[in-house]
């Protein structure tokens, strides 16, 4: 089976170099040649295009950015689905909205390809350890046909229901991530104002059942100073202002989302677009 890998960046560079290890053919490509510099060294072939990348694979997985650039590495100049051959899978897991996966999904029928949205639960250290959760929307025959590969670079992969229900999932979860952050942070940041210790302060808060366990995770990024990204927060940022875009397209309100959006939007202001995204707590708590 051949497979093709567009997207080499913090998440995209792992999960390849995990189907890789599984010893499949990869065909890859990215933006910046150099982050594949691994994946080449270990017999990946290097593809000058996207449309190269999907020409002769079975499968293609894309690990990009943002909607725009899906779409643009997709339709655009030198586009994969103009090269990839009808039959063929395309597997989406970057964070994008449920209503683009559906459009991709539409986009990739027109020419007999088919198409799963399959975004990713579990960051850096999970994408390196092969410890991921697929999230898959899509045809349960796609999903099956999928799995072995998911379960070389995770340790789970959940079929959700049809395409758009994986990116639906996904922005619940970045949803709550992003939220919990903030909060603990604000929380946090006033503790200390108010004099507690803030080791204190993150102790106790920490084993209380209100916080959620995931921030345990980042205790050692507020004690250090420490926002080396594992995930950016422009990221997260972008995952917020998706779940409101959705939110705004069905109609429902999502008032806590939005203005959580906007506290990581005035983060980036302060340069922290490419810190990891536990800087709020930094953005909250400097005075300069
Ligand atoms: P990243 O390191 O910033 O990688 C982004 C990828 O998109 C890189 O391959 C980058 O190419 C490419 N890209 C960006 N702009 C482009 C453009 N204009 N044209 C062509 N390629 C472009 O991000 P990441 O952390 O791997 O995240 C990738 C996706 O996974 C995102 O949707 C993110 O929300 C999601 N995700 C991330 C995590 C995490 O913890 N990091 C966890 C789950 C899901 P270059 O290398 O050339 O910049």
């Amino acid at each position: 089976m051949k497979i093709g890998f567009i997207g080499l960046g913090i998440m995209g560079s792992r999960m390849a170099r995990n189907l890789q290890k599984a010893g499949y053919d990869l065909k890859v490509y990215n933006r910046t040649k150099e982050k594949a510099k691994e994946l080449l060294e270990n017999g990946a072939k290097w593809a000058n295009s996207p449309a190269e990348a999907g020409k002769e694979v079975d499968i293609l997985f894309t690990m990009l950015e943002n909607p725009d650039v899906v779409e643009k590495l997709a339709t655009g100049k030198e586009g994969f689905l103009s090269s990839m051959a009808e039959g063929s899978l395309w597997i989406d897991s970057s964070t994008v909205n449920p209503s683009f996966s559906k459009r991709m999904a539409e986009a990739a029928k027109e020419k007999n390809i088919r198409f799963l949205d399959a975004p990713v639960s579990g960051s850096k250290k999970p994408a390196e350890e092969a410890e991921l959760l697929f999230l898959v929307g899509g045809e349960p025959s796609d999903f099956d046909k999928a799995k072995p590969l998911f379960q070389k670079m995770g340790k789970d992969a959940v079929h959700i229901g049809e395409n758009g229900k994986g990116a639906a999932m996904k922005i619940m979860i970045n949803q709550l991530l992003g939220q919990s952050m903030l909060a603990f942070s604000e929380s946090l940041n006033l503790g200390m104002a108010m004099g507690i210790d803030k080791k204190m302060g993150l102790d106790i808060l920490l084993k209380t059942p209100v916080t959620a366990p995931i921030l345990d995770v980042f205790r050692y990024r507020i004690e250090n100073n420490d926002y080396e990204p594992n995930f950016p927060l422009k990221h997260l940022q972008k995952d917020l202002h998706l779940f409101t875009e959705t939110a705004y397209e069905l109609g429902q309100p999502s008032p806590l989302t939005s203005a959580a959006k906007e506290v990581y939007g005035l983060a980036k202001h302060k340069n922290m677009a490419d810190m990891d995204f536990a800087a709020v707590f930094k953005y909250l708590h400097e005075k300069e």
